[in-house]
């Protein structure tokens, strides 16, 4: 069947609303949005049967390519039995093999406790919630305070963004009903006297390198310490690898570069995969026989707790990391991806490239030395990724920054392509500022 687009493109203007979206431009007639129609490996398809590379993981979530084999086919083989029933009050095998799994993936054992949820938003408000009840059920009623860090996203409902350190995701109001303190570098926290410390009850923070801040890398020791000064002062410490888990930053979670156990961890976009909507928070059994007994029960949940099918993905994406030795494939890739960003930045219009791992990126500016920023206003990091898509390439910018983030199962000449088609964007739009 061929597919009608201009009405479908009509209909799509007049009922849908996209996230982080200006829908005025959105919907003015001379836009015309690219309708994602299949997709195998690195490489999506559009309505026009114009070929990208998915250079964002489709913003940060596939990591085995898409439609791999076996993902596919663990959900086809789950649909063949049922595909969602309750986690509330019910369980079955696909939920209690995966939370197994996942425990085993932190070599000690002291993440032993798995509470499943629907996205990166909500595992942390479990962990977020599970944190607070916590001291107050268990002799530290003072400890109310969430520390997280200047420019950390957590997500986008209320509790969430209410740790965020970007104004622009935080919304109209910053009081979402707990009070956090923000801080900026270890030096801040350190600095914090006794009287703020014991309230405490817990410090958030993306562990190696802060996402939508625009892939801002912490300093090399920096968890650690922070784990160090959490461990003195029992406050519990929580790591949103909601995008670093799952063998983004070389390691299957960041924590595992610094040797950090936390007490709490948010794991969502990779989790399937990048195929369904599914998160978990893990934590201890310290944490978890805070809730035993009369009257400490964890009252949380979403409807889709558990999810049969979402755990029947990351159950096979865990399978792919096995069977196709992902972790190891990855220095090699890194390497490339070194090779490509240094590429780069030797265009006039880049500077401060950066990388964690699978992570890569590179700043926009007007000039090099002195580095002049463009002016936010010109958007341009946005033209230099809308430009991308005539040579390829998918991606997505923080402001000026650009983002190459692609799925684990990239190869060397994917690699080069795409930083190829992301040099042909940069020349082609800031050539004429
Ligand atoms: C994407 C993201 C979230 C939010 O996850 P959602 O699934 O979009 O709710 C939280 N923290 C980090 C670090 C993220 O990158």
């Amino acid at each position: 069947m061929v597919m009608q687009i201009e009405p479908l493109i009509e209909l799509e203007k007049r009922h849908l609303w996209h996230p982080f979206t200006a829908m005025q431009a959105w919907c003015d007639e001379a836009h015309e949005p690219l309708l994602m129609v299949e997709g195998r490996g690195c490489k999506l398809r559009d309505q026009h049967g114009r070929e990208y590379l998915d250079g964002n993981s489709s913003i940060w979530t596939n990591v085995h390519g898409h439609r791999h084999p076996v993902i596919d086919a663990a959900i086809a083989a789950q649909l063949q039995k049922v595909a969602h029933t309750s986690f509330l009050g019910l369980t079955h095998e696909p939920a209690i093999r995966l939370a197994e799994q996942l425990c085993a993936l932190f070599e000690g054992g002291e993440l032993s406790r798995v509470f499943y949820s629907d996205n990166g938003s909500t595992a942390i408000e479990s962990a977020v919630r599970m944190a607070l009840q916590y001291w107050q059920q268990n002799g530290h009623p003072e400890k109310q305070v969430l520390l997280a860090f200047d420019q950390a996203y957590h997500g986008d409902t209320l509790g969430a963004a209410s740790l965020g350190g970007i104004p622009l995701f935080k919304g109209s109001g910053n009081d979402f009903g707990y009070e956090v303190i923000t801080v900026r570098e270890m030096a801040e926290i350190a600095a914090l006297g006794d009287d703020v410390t014991r309230r405490i009850a817990g410090a958030i923070i993306e562990p190696l390198i802060q996402g939508a801040a625009g892939m801002r890398i912490w300093p090399k020791g920096m968890l650690k310490e922070l784990r160090a000064w959490c461990t003195e002062r029992d406050v519990f410490l929580i790591l949103d690898e909601v995008m670093t888990g799952f063998g983004r930053t070389g390691k299957m979670f960041a924590c595992q570069n610094e040797d950090v156990v936390p007490d709490f961890i948010a794991l969502a976009k990779g989790l399937t995969g990048g195929y369904l909507p599914m998160a978990a928070t893990l934590t201890t059994e310290r944490v978890f026989e805070g809730f035993l007994g009369a009257g400490k029960t964890f009252f949380y949940g979403h409807s889709y707790t558990g999810s049969q099918l979402g755990c029947a993905a990351a159950l096979a994406s865990l399978q792919v990391f096995r069977d196709e030795a992902v972790l190891e494939s990855l220095p090699n890739k890194m390497e490339v991806l070194s090779d490509v960003l240094g590429q780069l930045s030797a265009l006039p219009n880049v500077i401060h490239a950066r990388q964690c791992g699978m992570i890569g990126a590179v700043d926009l500016v007007a000039q090099k030395d002195p580095a002049i920023g463009f002016p936010p206003e010109a958007l341009t990091g946005a033209k230099v990724c809308q430009a991308a898509r005539k040579f390829g390439l998918l991606t997505r910018p923080v402001r000026d920054t650009l983002v190459l983030m692609p799925p684990l199962c990239v190869t060397e000449a994917e690699l080069r392509q795409m930083a190829e088609a992301l040099a042909q964007a940069i020349t082609e739009v800031c050539r004429g500022s």
